[in-house]
């Protein structure tokens, strides 16, 4: 892995943490991987998801290894259904276990989940789309989102920040931010309808988030999400790139595009730490 992402293992399970939040210590920001667990097939080892045709038992056993792994077994976790939108859900103990045993208890229709308390998991399944993490070392709050090519075109992460700054009185300045392992512009080609989605919302692009190869067209969805950080307040200096495509580095991480839409789902699991 790059310098970006640190690799632990614990029986198997092997899960990635982000170096940028090492001085930072209430922050819990984990990134698992495909192995360690007992799925098969497209979903092995280590899916998340029970969304994606996995057998339950199977994902159960696999959700309850990485949390033993990671050491949150008596946090509560909070999942959301993601639906490629911007909806931010801010969520506190209330909401504790949601989607953790099955899909239907999650949280509904957001795409990103923020709180100021300490001791919960946000917890969020991928497979290409961008994690989006967000802390705020101020009050302390912490926040993630989940950026495919829609919710990048919605600016979900300039509505994460904005929901913290609301919510929280974070002050975007104050923020630090890390845009996860996700299809890298090496491999995200995309039809023309998606280039003329973003020109049409995006009406002045600043900067080119579009590569033009014959005729191939690449998005690179982690410049246009550091853009909609940047618009968000959150300085440049701040906002760290993992720089790791799971397209290409599919032996650890899901990627729909390489997977053919087989693949199952890791999580980005964020928290306070008790105490931070
Ligand atoms: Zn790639």
């Amino acid at each position: 892995m790059n310098e970006a992402l640190r690799t632990s293992e614990h029986h198997g399970v092997r899960w990635f943490t982000f170096r940028c939040f090492d001085p930072w210590q209430p922050v819990m920001a984990v990134v698992s991987s495909r192995h360690g667990g007992v799925s098969s097939d497209g979903k092995a080892t280590l899916n998340l998801s029970y969304a994606v045709g996995d057998v339950p038992e199977r994902v159960t056993e696999n959700r309850r290894r990485l949390v033993e792994a990671i050491g949150i077994n008596g946090t509560p976790v909070i999942c959301a259904a993601q639906v490629h939108g911007c909806n931010v859900a801010v969520v506190d103990e209330s909401a504790a276990g949601a989607g953790f045993s099955g899909p239907m208890s999650a949280i509904q229709t957001v795409d990103a989940l923020v709180t100021d308390r300490p001791n919960l998991a946000l917890w969020l399944g991928f497979a290409d789309c961008v994690p989006i993490v967000a802390y705020d070392p101020d009050r302390p709050a912490i926040g993630i989102a989940h950026a495919g090519w829609r919710g990048t075109l919605l600016e979900v992460s300039r509505c994460l920040i904005e929901t913290m700054q609301a919510a929280f009185g974070s002050r975007p300045a104050a923020l630090r931010v890390a845009i996860g392992p996700s299809i890298g512009p090496c491999c995200y080609e995309v039809g023309p309808d998606v280039e003329a989605a973003f020109r049409d919302r995006w009406r002045a692009l600043s900067v080119p988030i579009f590569r033009h190869a014959g005729d191939h067209r690449y998005l690179n969805l982690w410049e246009a999400n550091r853009r909609s950080l940047l618009a968000a307040g959150v300085p440049a200096e701040q906002i760290a790139l993992t720089n790791t495509c799971t397209a290409c580095e599919v032996d650890d991480f899901f990627s729909h595009r390489a997977q053919r839409g087989q693949a199952g789902r890791f999580a980005v699991i964020v928290g306070l730490r008790k105490g931070g």
